[in-house]
């Protein structure tokens, strides 16, 4: 009887009973109903307040509930809500120009799409039929979205249940993570550089179109690149002819405190995608970055590809205003702040907590590694864990809500990435509620 069912209950009976969920089995899974949001905070239906550690999907970079987009987005649709792709609107021409004025190098054309994997296609596309070859390159340990081609370049497990869902002409390799990496520093760089160059000969140069890489390691768990890695690509790159095509979904937009991961270390891609906090996720949205000279390839051959939904002026205009926000805001420098801030507080955590093996982060995309033991670092839930051997890791996840916090927590690895307004106080409540959960972890370390 929906009448004695409060108004939480009923928002999860009407979604349970109509709507379909993402990447999980449907029963067993319990969302939080969410009412509103502000800033770096959720509510729900009982007036319950979560900070949210990861941003939403790490997109909500500028926070939730900023009127500054609302009235930007309504200004739009008052004048035209939609556009075809043939027709063109004044926001369009000025978002193009400020995303060249803040990518670096040639990379000064924007081709918009509706979010990060349909950007990540759009480059899949455009590298093959620019250099005429069919291998895409990419890293197992990376996430580049869940349509046919952009899961295909990715390497997460996640896709290992569907494993039929693949298409052809993707390479995957390694990429040695430092924290595992038991041999000097100086092997971890030259193994994985003279690996990668023999995967390229194997598969034939002549074949690659392009390597793509996220411009810092998101969702597999914050891997940062070796120290020179990136720039050793991006000269395999020049000497074979392939494109370098850099994933910034994720890590765009001021996340690791700079506008793009891959400028942390002193590369320039051939192209760069983006989504998510692009639009700090207010509206979807995506865009391909591509040099001046990849775009005038097309001056006299036909681009083929297009949807209804390329460049939709009201997402354009919410673009704009937040780029602007950004800005406004100064929330680079504070992304890079906070950033120096939580690795400092980590460190101190590490001295609490056995089950603390490493904590990364660049900017404000970190994570913590938390694992059975230091010395071995066994993880506390293996990479494509079993629903059973996360089962440690689920109760740190269930009280880690419980206590009023939502954030990733996946594999053997708790997300710290809030929306880049977030201040000291927040980050010491959100550690301080990290640090409860981690209690749970800390009695499953064997000495
Ligand atoms: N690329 C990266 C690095 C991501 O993290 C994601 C999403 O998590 C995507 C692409 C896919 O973006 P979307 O879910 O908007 O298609």
């Amino acid at each position: 009887d929906a009448t004695t069912l409060s108004e939480t209950e009923e928002v999860l009976q009407d979604n349970f009973d109509s709507t379909v969920f993402v990447w999980s089995k449907q029963k067993g899974i319990s969302p939080i109903a969410v009412k509103y949001a502000k800033g770096v905070y959720l509510y729900d239906y009982d007036d319950k307040r979560y900070i949210d550690f990861s941003s939403g999907l790490m997109n909500v970079n500028i926070g939730h509930g900023n009127q500054r987009i609302t009235e930007a987005v309504v200004r739009q649709m008052q004048e035209v809500s939609y556009v075809t792709p043939y027709c063109v609107t004044k926001v369009r021409g000025e978002l193009g120009k400020k995303l060249a004025e803040i990518c670096p190098g040639d990379l000064n054309k924007a081709y918009f799409t509706l979010c990060g994997a349909t950007s990540n296609e759009a480059a899949i596309k455009m590298a093959r039929s620019y250099t005429g070859r069919h291998k895409i390159l990419s890293r197992y340990q990376s996430y580049h979205g869940a349509t046919y081609g952009a899961l295909s370049v990715g390497g997460d497990p996640r896709k290992l249940p569907d494993d039929s869902q693949q298409a052809p002409n993707f390479v995957h390799f390694d990429i040695p993570y430092p924290y595992r990496w038991n041999h000097d520093r100086e092997s971890m760089l030259s193994d994985s550089i003279a690996q990668l160059e023999r995967i390229i000969g194997y598969e034939g140069p002549g074949n690659i179109a392009a390597i793509m890489l996220e411009g810092e390691s998101g969702t597999s768990g914050c891997l940062q690149y070796p120290e020179g890695y990136l720039k050793a690509v991006r000269d395999i790159c020049d000497k074979y002819g392939i494109l370098l095509i850099m994933d910034e979904v994720l890590s765009g937009f001021g996340r690791t405190g700079k506008w793009f991961g891959f400028e942390n270390h002193g590369i320039v891609p051939d192209m760069v995608t983006m989504a998510k906090g692009i639009t700090s996720g207010y509206l979807p949205f995506g865009c391909l970055m591509v040099t001046d000279k990849i775009a005038a390839h097309y001056n006299d051959r036909i681009l083929a590809t297009g949807m209804t939904y390329n460049a939709h002026p009201v997402s354009c205009a919410a673009a704009l205003e937040n780029i602007k926000i950004y800005e406004d805001e100064n929330l680079l420098e504070n992304a890079a702040q906070m950033g120096q801030y939580v690795t400092e507080q980590a460190e101190l955590m590490k001295q609490k907590h056995p089950s603390i093996g490493d904590f990364r982060t660049t900017g404000l995309l970190g994570c913590f590694e938390i694992v059975k033991n230091r010395t071995t670092k066994e993880p506390m839930a293996p990479f494509n864990a079993t629903p059973d051997q996360m089962a440690v890791m689920a109760k740190v996840g269930a009280k880690i809500k419980e206590l009023g916090m939502y954030t990733f927590v996946r594999w053997s690895y708790v997300f710290v990435a809030p929306p880049l307004c977030v201040t000291k106080e927040q980050i010491d409540e959100g550690l301080a509620i990290i640090s409860e959960a981690l209690k749970i972890a800390d009695e499953y370390v064997i000495e």
